[in-house]
């Protein structure tokens, strides 16, 4: 097979790349940068103009993930906010978004990737098509209508993060769609017979209250809603309650998903949007709700938010058992959090139902690499809301926080098994390979439930810790435990899996700044790159969010207080003089790398803390000390 018939004003390109990434989502993101900054030469083809999916100002949902909007979250405890590239977008967007505009979190994200020297990014670009041989993808095919171009990309590695699942699909790619029954996986949640039917599809909006009454006239179309249609979704007020809260419109609005979600895409956009100004028409002119007059419509989506499409089937198909009881899966390579959340498939069409279902998930729990591989198409993984999962299971994985650190995990995987020439299930294979994937994960910031850093190349492993002050629970040792967030309270990781502690080194708050940890070696080594894990506060919710009373929670509009902001690296030495050897001022950042222009060789090495964002101690995680591999981009 090769490009669809010519026509005289297509004009054709060929690529060639490593990993291919189809769709820019919130697993599409991280997996291309994640994969890109581990050496591969990527791709990503997105068919929209901005990067983010359903987190894009196209459509505005706000980013959540294992911590349950912060509700898991205990200081020094639990800390469930995932780490990594999502943390480093969400850190990009506290301090540079204080204004919470939606627009600047696709910035971020074109940033991100534009700086990224190993990723080509192809914007308004929509894979369409496959070359197949031997069972194996060979090439996808890609057009851009409007510059009228076609493109055919060979690939070692195809990703598909376009939620919908199409590269897959165009490759034969098994999957599944619909709600299982509760026979076929046992699973307790799931509804006594399967059925075809999926989570619907929302648009937003967003409202501002002025101090004049503004007007709203609804279009013809818009729906006639009465207060009996909304009365068990969450309206926020009562009839005859002030009305507030409209900032960020709402989620429920949501429909169409006893039809085809890609299919009947467009009729459910007509729906969702009579829906929108139907309930909008209601709120201000029913006279139901004091105040509605002041509030008019500043935003509205023209794009639905699709919840569930397509899901493929991989090695393995996490359950419901998976998510509730936490089963440990020897190939994790990222954890979720979030309840098992349901919804009524016509949403509003179904008025005498909440519009969710949020079951509480007790533990934190593995989702394997298994689920993001492919049975039947040997060289495609995929990543987001189009995992391999029951539909009980994805009603907890779909979060967009949870499907970024799939996506990263799935990036570095993808790097990894280019690096070493090997097939995805050679992963399997060789004991070695899948324990080598989890480290790669690790160091780069993220957490697996029970896995520790064991990293032999990190020189800090020899080094003897002391620090000019620390606290009992937080010694400077703390800095090699091997983990980098505390999750032993409630909710937190399983407790047969998890190794208790603040795993930090903080400082004594009375002894004040600066404060400074040191490692010594018993001869002197030599390195070229210094990786640090900063405390960002992980037992906080964190996320652009259009909604006030949602960011009223968070440490929004500036770093998290408890991240060092101003430091040194310095090393000592044979006449006892300190060398400066890395800074670091307004640091916001929870990984900070430091690779050095020429390696140094020392044998006592300290990081000065001078200040922090508001913390009076010191709080330092991880510190790694490293020959930089020759594949890795500097991050500084
Ligand atoms: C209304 C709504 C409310 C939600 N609420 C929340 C919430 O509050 N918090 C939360 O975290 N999650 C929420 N979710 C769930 C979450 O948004 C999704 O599960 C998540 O966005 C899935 O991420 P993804 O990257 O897999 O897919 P998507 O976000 O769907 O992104 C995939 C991207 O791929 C692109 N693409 C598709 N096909 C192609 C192709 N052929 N070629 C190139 N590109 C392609 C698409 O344009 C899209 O931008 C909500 C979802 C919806 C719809």
């Amino acid at each position: 097979m090769s490009f669809p018939p010519s026509s005289s004003t297509i004009r054709r390109s060929t690529f060639r790349c490593d990993v291919l990434i189809a769709g820019g989502g919130p697993a599409g993101v991280p997996c291309a940068l994640a994969a890109a900054r581990a050496g591969a030469k990527v791709i990503l083809v997105h068919d929209r103009a901005v990067l983010g999916g359903n987190a894009s100002s196209e459509i505005r949902m706000h980013i959540v993930g294992a911590d349950c909007h912060g509700k898991r979250g205990v200081e020094l405890a639990v800390e469930a906010r995932e780490g990594g590239i999502i943390e480093e977008i969400r850190l990009e967007q506290t301090v540079h978004n204080p204004q919470r505009s939606a627009t600047m979190l696709d910035l971020t994200l074109y940033d991100l990737c534009r700086n990224e020297p190993n990723l080509t990014l192809l914007l308004n670009t929509c894979v369409d098509g496959v070359e197949m041989s031997e069972g194996k993808i060979t090439k996808a095919f890609a057009t851009r209508a409007m510059t009228e171009e076609a493109f055919e990309i060979t690939a070692r590695i195809f990703v598909d993060c376009t939620g919908d699942g199409r590269l897959g699909a165009e490759a034969g790619a098994d999957c599944q769609r619909g709600r299982e029954g509760r026979e076929d996986f046992g699973e307790p949640l799931a509804q006594a017979e399967g059925d075809k039917h999926s989570l619907g599809s929302s648009l937003l909006f967003q409202a501002r209250k002025h101090d004049t009454p503004m007007p709203f006239v609804p279009p013809k179309w818009a729906r006639k809603i009465s207060a009996a249609d909304v009365a068990n979704k969450r309206l926020h007020f009562q009839p005859g309650e002030q009305a507030e809260d409209l900032d960020y419109g709402f989620w429920w609005l949501e429909w169409g998903g006893h039809l085809d979600t890609i299919a009947d895409n467009e009729q459910i956009r007509d729906e969702v949007a009579a829906i929108l100004f139907g309930v909008w028409d209601h709120i201000k002119n029913s006279g139901l709700y004091p105040g509605a007059e002041f509030w008019a419509l500043e935003w509205f989506g023209f794009l639905p938010g699709k919840r569930e499409s397509r899901r493929f089937l991989g090695r393995t198909i996490l359950t419901g058992h998976d998510v509730l009881e936490s089963r440990p899966q020897t190939d994790a390579i990222a954890y979720g959090g979030w309840y098992v959340d349901t919804h009524p498939p016509k949403g509003v069409d179904s008025p005498e139902e909440p519009p969710c279902v949020q079951h509480w998930v007790d533990r934190l729990f593995d989702i394997p690499l298994g689920c993001c591989v492919s049975r039947n198409i040997p060289n495609l993984m995929f990543a987001g809301r189009n995992l391999s999962a029951t539909h009980i299971a994805f009603a907890s994985t779909r979060v967009m926080a949870t499907c970024a650190i799939v996506g990263e995990a799935i990036g570095i995987t993808a790097a990894h098994a280019v690096q070493r020439g090997i097939g995805l299930a050679e992963l399997w294979d060789n004991p070695s390979e899948i324990p080598a994937i989890q480290q790669k994960i690790l160091r780069e910031d993220g957490y697996l439930i029970g896995i520790a850093h064991t990293d032999p190349a990190d020189l800090a492993k020899t080094a003897t810790v002391t620090a000019s002050s620390e606290q009992p629970e937080s010694p400077a040792t703390n800095i090699l435990s091997g983990f980098t967030r505390s999750v032993h309270g409630k909710g937190g990781a399983p407790a047969d899996r998890v190794v208790p502690g603040t795993h930090r080194w903080m400082s004594d708050p009375a002894k004040g700044l600066p404060a400074w940890i040191q490692l010594d070696w018993e001869k002197p080594v030599s390195f070229s790159e210094i990786r640090m894990i900063f405390d960002t506060g992980l037992h906080r919710e964190l996320t652009l969010s259009m909604s006030e009373k949602t960011t009223a929670k968070m440490c929004w509009g500036r770093p998290q207080p408890e991240t060092v902001r101003d430091y040194r690296i310095e090393a000592r030495d044979e006449t006892g003089r300190w060398h400066l050897v890395a800074e670091g001022t307004d640091n916001y950042r929870r990984l900070v790398v430091h690779r050095l222009s020429s390696p140094v060789t020392t044998q006592r090495l300290r990081v000065v803390v001078e200040k922090t964002n508001g913390a009076p101690e010191a709080r330092i995680l991880e510190i790694r000390v490293e020959n930089s591999s020759p594949h890795e981009i500097c991050r500084t």
